[in-house]
């Protein structure tokens, strides 16, 4: 799952987006032998109203529709639509099909005939810009988003996008790399996104393609030996999605792999002893990356790890759990009884979406919750990084919200008026536009 984007130069085979995906459908049509191994194996199926569908059926309507360009069954389409990427059916499957990446594909055709998160990119990048102007000084934005000058570097430290909307986490891991002496630049948000999501939520492949191709570029020039992930939609894009759409000079890793890979090192300057009790929640759809985790937290001095909580899909999020709405609230009321317990002091949130969801709920039901990072840094005798939306969001009211981010986004030069603001922000601070909300930011007719 973490393989580098395959090697296929651009100027011998310079396939379109459109033409990979629809070349990868072909192989995988004449692959698969609607067994339904991966329809039977999928948990999120009780969860849909799906349980009384034949397996078999289902798979074979999703691969009938995409192949004849025709609207999709009812239960095919409620397969597709609530896949949360928890990657239990690729094991599953006997031709080796990687049917998250059929998954994948077969919903941006999907929106490509009916987009049911229009302008997805464009609220998402408005949305991002105000979290991180509300919450950062200009410096600090600019450590984040400025684009650096060209240079050989040895890693770059890529954020993704929606990442950014959670910066202390990201600086964590910067100071880590600083301790570490490694040669890096940073680089994300929305001017170098993956791509997913005009790929995926807008079934526009040609723009999806363009926007990874520039991206891929922008690693490119800085001649890195490794671009170091933060984030694992655009983890799941790059290396499965896209393996084999081009070809790269660099490996493309989860920032918790080149940790592992520095392990010693790393490990040699936890003098910091961080006495807490912790349960750790993790996900099944990358599991390389809680793995990771759980391994570098138990070297921890004074952290005693009570228990994993893993939730399946690949992350929390309108990408990842909230596709299985359902799945998603059975599994989180396990975690968030189990974090309530006397015997555990916080809960160690995994991704960035993962830590805005599960701080709501431990400000609701009383429990406290930190980054692995956090813990990280804190065990190297470093301050971490303060959480800088979670204040915003224990304020409880927009409108004072709005009145403390003021001088923030005015610093940013961030022009939006106090009442518009107050109404989008609820929208802004779930991710709306990824469930057909934000309509605000999208263009007035
Ligand atoms: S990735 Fe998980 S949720 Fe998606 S189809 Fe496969 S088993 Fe089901
Ligand atoms: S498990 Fe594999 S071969 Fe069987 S239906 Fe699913 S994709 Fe096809």
């Amino acid at each position: 799952m973490t393989e580098a984007i395959s090697r296929v130069k651009p100027a011998e085979n310079p396939l379109t987006m459109e033409t990979f995906v629809n070349q990868t459908l072909d192989d995988i049509f004449s692959a698969c032998t609607r067994c339904g191994r991966c329809v039977e194996v999928c948990p999120t199926v009780p969860f849909s109203g799906l349980s009384d569908a034949a397996p078999k059926d289902v798979i074979s309507d999703v691969l009938s529709s995409l192949r004849d360009d025709v609207t999709m069954s009812a239960d095919a389409d409620k397969w597709i639509s609530t896949c949360n990427g928890c990657g239990d059916c690729i094991p599953a499957c006997p031709e080796d099909i990687n049917v998250r990446q059929l998954i994948s594909m077969a919903n941006s055709k999907v929106a490509k005939n009916k987009d049911k998160t229009p302008y997805a990119f464009r609220k998402m990048a408005r949305a991002i810009r105000i979290m991180v102007g509300m919450q950062l000084i200009p410096d600090d934005v600019a450590r984040l988003l400025r684009p650096k000058a060209v240079r050989d570097a040895d890693v770059i430290f890529y954020t993704g996008c929606n990442p950014i909307r959670t910066p202390h986490v990201l600086f964590n891991v910067m100071t880590m790399l600083d301790e570490l002496d490694v040669d890096y630049e940073v680089m994300g948000g929305t001017s170098a996104c993956c791509g997913v999501v005009h790929s995926k939520w807008e079934g526009d492949l040609k723009t999806g393609g363009r926007v990874t191709e520039r991206t891929l570029h922008k690693f490119g020039d800085f001649k890195p030996q490794k671009v170091l992930n933060w984030c694992p939609t655009c983890q799941i894009h790059l290396t499965e999605t896209l393996k084999g759409y081009r070809k790269v000079e660099f490996s493309f890793d989860h920032i918790t792999k080149f940790l592992l890979e520095r392990e010693e090192e790393l490990i040699s300057r936890f003098t910091t002893p961080v006495n807490m009790q912790v349960a750790v929640h993790t996900h099944s759809g990358v599991p390389e990356v809680g793995a990771a985790v759980m391994r570098l937290l138990r070297a921890v001095p004074g952290l005693t790890i009570v228990e994993e909580l893993q939730e399946p899909a690949y992350m929390c999020g309108a990408s990842g759990s909230e596709k299985a709405l359902e799945m998603k609230e059975h599994y989180r009321a396990k975690t968030v009884e189990r974090s309530k317990c006397n015997d555990i002091d916080a809960l160690v949130t995994l991704y960035h979406a993962c830590h805005l969801q599960l701080s709501s709920d431990g400000r609701k039901h009383g429990f406290q919750t930190i980054n692995y990072t956090d813990i990280l840094v804190r065990a190297m005798g470093l301050e971490p990084c303060p959480d800088t939306v979670e204040p915003y969001r224990a304020i409880g009211d927009w409108e004072q919200m709005v009145h403390e981010a003021k001088p923030y986004l005015e610093a940013n030069n961030i022009d939006i008026d106090t009442e518009e603001l107050i109404a989008v922000l609820p929208e802004v601070f779930t991710s709306a536009e990824f469930k057909g909300g934000l309509c605000r930011f999208a263009p007035q007719a």
